[in-house]
């Protein structure tokens, strides 16, 4: 595949500054049909989509299905836009005076988007985008680059005009064109944190709006009063799902006080039951060899590795890049297996004694995008729920992703920006306020004759 050049950014560019005009003038309730259009056809394509990703990513059929069922939702979402744009109105401010805010789009606006989730990321960005009308660039991960190029295909079936939807492929020359491109108003980025901090920087730097999602090292707390089974399933379908390579998925089980040995010994045991196969393999050759190299580094700084995924007869084989199910425990946060996001079929575990020594772990980690608290005590829980700093908490739920009407984003490194990603928020960030003073002329001069007398 040829990675764009700088020209072809910028013809895609032009393509959509050209698109721009028409297609904000376009009425809500156009935009609204044309999203249920786009709505129905992803939809009723779900498996020539998931196709693709089971292809290029590697991830199995009912990952990839699910993955598409939650970009759908955000589709959902879009369709509301003319409920969603709505301003705010306040007569009579002052006499004869109405003030009123209307929501307009930004223009043309792009998103970089991750290897992880190849459809779902892209529809985060792209459904409240177009929906509030701007026009779109989306420049996808070069590792699974041609679910974009048919969610472009399926775009301009259900009707979305030419140049409201581009899609370039490329790499660092693509993404540098797109910051400096005096063009593009507004920058949403998925991906890790050194590249999201980059173009956080960088694209503010050149005047864009830029909301930059990074990576994250999601902890789940374990209290001593736990259901156990429930937790050991948690942590085992969260940690080892999509072979760990989720933003949100769990690395790091933070065991409080007793619950602790009962809590590896239940992991442990369902180890071998978690499928390593096709649609498993990690993404490259080099990231599985990386993420393997854990389970040398950590027993030399001082974990017990209970698991080693490097005993798996898939690991060795020479078709597609396999991981066992890998499980390292009395992990402590000086350990580079704790303090790096591993992004691999790695499980940790961190004992403490205390609520609090666990509450401090998490809010002392330089990432904050999810994590999750097990407990049967409600109370404890609430408490959690106020101290933590971390943008998306789940209780008794592992992977607590936000539904579409509520916005995705984490805290601290997790998130460069003010403004999380698609829900409400979305809409904040694809949409710029403006306020209008209104004072109609002096009733005086006006020649309608109303049959009683004016107001004002
Ligand atoms: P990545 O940062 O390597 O790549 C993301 C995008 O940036 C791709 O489109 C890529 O082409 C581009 N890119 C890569 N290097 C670049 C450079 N030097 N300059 C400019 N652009 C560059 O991330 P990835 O490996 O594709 O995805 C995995 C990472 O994404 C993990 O860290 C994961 O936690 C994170 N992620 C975060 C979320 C979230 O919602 N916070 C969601 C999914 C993935």
């Amino acid at each position: 595949m040829d990675f764009a050049s700088i020209a072809e950014v910028d013809a895609a560019v032009a393509a959509a500054k050209a698109a721009f005009p028409g297609w904000r003038a376009t009425s809500l309730s156009r935009r609204t049909e044309v999203m249920f259009r786009v709505r129905n056809i992803v939809e009723a394509h779900r498996r020539e989509l998931a196709a693709f990703l089971t292809a290029e990513h590697g991830k199995v059929p009912s990952d990839a299905l699910g993955e598409i069922a939650r970009g759908i939702e955000n589709l959902e979402f879009a369709t509301g836009i003319p409920n969603l744009i709505k301003g705010g109105f306040s007569e009579q401010v002052s006499t004869g005076i109405d003030v009123y805010q209307i929501r307009q789009p930004l223009g043309v606006v792009a998103g970089i988007t991750p290897f992880n989730f190849p459809a779902m990321v892209p529809m985060w960005m792209f459904a409240n985008a177009i929906a509030c009308g701007n026009t779109f660039i989306l420049k996808p991960s070069e590792k699974d680059p041609s679910a974009s190029l048919y969610l472009a295909e399926l775009l301009k079936e259900a009707g979305v005009p030419d140049g409201v939807f581009n899609v370039i492929q490329g790499d660092k020359v693509a993404v540098d064109r797109i910051l400096d491109h005096p063009d593009i108003a507004a920058v949403s980025f998925v991906g890790s944190t050194p590249i999201a901090r980059y173009i956080y920087e960088t694209g503010t730097r050149n005047g864009k709006r830029v909301q930059a999602l990074g990576g994250a090292k999601n902890h789940m707390i374990v209290l001593p009063d736990a259901d156990i089974d429930m937790a050991a399933d948690a942590a085992v379908s969260a940690g080892y799902g999509s072979s760990g390579e989720r933003c949100m998925a769990i690395a790091t089980v933070v065991a409080v006080g007793a619950v602790a040995d009962p809590l590896v010994e239940a992991i442990a045991k369902r180890l071998p039951k978690v499928r390593v196969g096709p649609g498993t393999a990690l993404v490259t050759k080099q990231h599985r060899d990386k993420v393997a190299s854990y389970l040398d580094s950590a027993p030399a700084q001082g974990a017990t590795v209970v698991a080693d995924g490097r005993e798996h007869p898939l690991y060795r084989g020479s078709e597609g890049f396999f991981l066992g199910t890998s499980l390292i425990d009395h992990v402590t946060p000086a350990m580079d297996c704790y303090r790096d996001e591993i992004f691999g079929p790695v499980l940790t575990v961190t004992r403490v004694a205390t609520y609090a020594e666990a509450l401090q772990l998490v809010n002392d980690n330089p990432y904050g995008n999810g994590t999750a608290i097990f407990t049967r005590d409600g109370g404890a829980a609430r408490q959690y729920q106020f101290d933590v700093n971390v943008g998306m908490v789940g209780i008794n739920v592992p992977v607590p992703v936000p539904v579409a009407f509520y916005s995705f984003g984490g805290w601290k490194a997790s998130l460069f920006g003010d403004l999380h990603m698609y829900g409400p928020e979305g809409i904040q960030f694809y949409t710029r306020a403006k306020i209008v003073t209104a004072r109609w002329p002096d009733p005086g001069t006006s020649k309608v004759d109303l049959g009683f007398p004016r107001t004002r």
